[in-house]
């Protein structure tokens, strides 16, 4: 170790230095089907009006703080009930760092199923918070209702994370769990809906019902990724606090032009994703033809898979050899053990893909 590596590991706490580094492979001239994005860029036009509408930002002054004009956008577009509040994120990796930031302090534990998003793990350590992860049942990945009461009642977490549907195993919990750990949690509890366009199934509508419930979006899913837009809803007495720990310019002036632009443009967006939910089943149903695969019920933009005749690092690696990239869940290890999840891409990105895959399994 060097000297100054020394340094560094004197000053910073044990938990960073632990941590590894959320990785991104670089995905140039690959086909992309690891990581959860709307495959579909814009219609010329809307291209054109857009690049119009940019002309009104002003990059010498600093954003508006407040965005009112998007929160209400947002607000018509995701059916938030009136009366709820919203909170803006860089993405909604932000929100999840302004909710822990503002319960993080000794002994406070988040609680989550998993597998699950890395990242209510990923932040909550490097938060110095305890992170109690419950598996999630190895049949189908639903939740163990028995096992999460019981680690509720056990470790009385300040914040519980559900992701429904459930990132990288693309499942909806049941609805009546998420209702029994809303009655049960002594803290918050963040349903995560990054994938609501998919899904047909949200708790939006009853967000003010539960005094404990917020929920969680993102415009990433939606095909947004780029901007970085994150929301929460929920009570006015929760997203009032967790407001002051947000950066006052956390969303940029082009980011707020463009995200207003698009909430505009919704049937566009809207089409993209019925082709997507069209060709997710037809996916599906190819990959459910192959030998030696176990396919999972997907609610989402991707599809979680298992070989079982095969070694799915091998298969990861001839896959991107062939120039398509997914995301291989092997290393996670437990259930995940022999785990590939492919994103929904276009007609033709989802068939080399089953070609390429069909060669390689022989
Ligand atoms: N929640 C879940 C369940 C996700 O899968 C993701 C992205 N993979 C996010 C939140 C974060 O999305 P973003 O930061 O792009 O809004």
């Amino acid at each position: 170790m060097s000297g100054l590596d020394n340094k560094v590991g004197k000053l910073l706490r044990p938990e960073v230095l632990a941590l590894s580094a959320y990785h991104v492979p670089d995905a140039k001239g690959y086909i992309k089907l690891d990581a959860m994005e709307n495959p579909y860029s814009w219609p010329e036009d809307m291209v054109a009006e857009w690049l119009e509408r940019l002309r009104g930002a002003e990059p010498n002054r600093y954003p508006d703080p407040a965005c009112a004009d998007l929160k209400a956008g947002l607000c018509q577009a995701n059916g938030v009930p009136a009366g709820a509040e919203l909170l803006l994120g860089n993405g909604s990796d932000e929100i999840i760092q302004i909710i822990l930031m503002a319960v993080a302090g000794p002994e406070v534990t988040i609680l989550a199923p998993e597998p699950t998003f890395v990242m209510y793990r990923q932040i909550a350590v490097s938060l110095g918070l305890r992170f109690v992860g419950v598996p999630l049942r190895e049949a189908d990945f639903g939740l163990d209702l028995d096992a999460m009461l019981a680690a509720i009642a056990t470790h009385r977490p300040a914040v519980v994370f559900l992701a429904y549907p459930n990132n990288p195993t693309g499942n909806l919990f049941e609805a009546a769990d998420i209702e029994r750990i809303l009655a049960a949690a002594p803290g918050l509890v963040v349903v995560d809906e990054a994938y609501a366009p998919y899904a047909d199934a949200s708790f939006m509508p009853r967000v003010l019902e539960f005094d404990n419930l917020v929920v969680m979006r993102t415009l990433s899913k939606l095909g947004l990724a780029g901007l970085r837009l994150g929301f929460l809803a929920g009570a006015g007495a929760w997203i009032g606090q967790f407001d002051k720990i947000r950066l006052p310019y956390n969303i940029n002036v082009l980011t707020r032009i463009s995200a207003e632009f698009a909430l505009e443009k919704l049937p566009v967006l809207d089409g993209q994703v019925r082709c997507l939910l069209r060709d997710r089943a037809v996916l599906a149903a190819s990959l459910a033809q192959f030998d030696g695969i176990r396919v999972y019920d997907s609610r989402a933009n991707f599809i979680l898979f298992k070989l079982l005749k095969h070694d799915a690092p091998q298969i990861f690696q001839a896959l991107k050899a062939a120039g398509i990239l997914v995301k291989n869940l092997h290393p996670a290890g437990g259930p995940l053990a022999q785990c590939l999840r492919v994103t929904v891409g276009t007609p033709e990105e989802n068939q080399r893909f089953v070609e390429v895959l069909r060669a390689l399994l022989g």
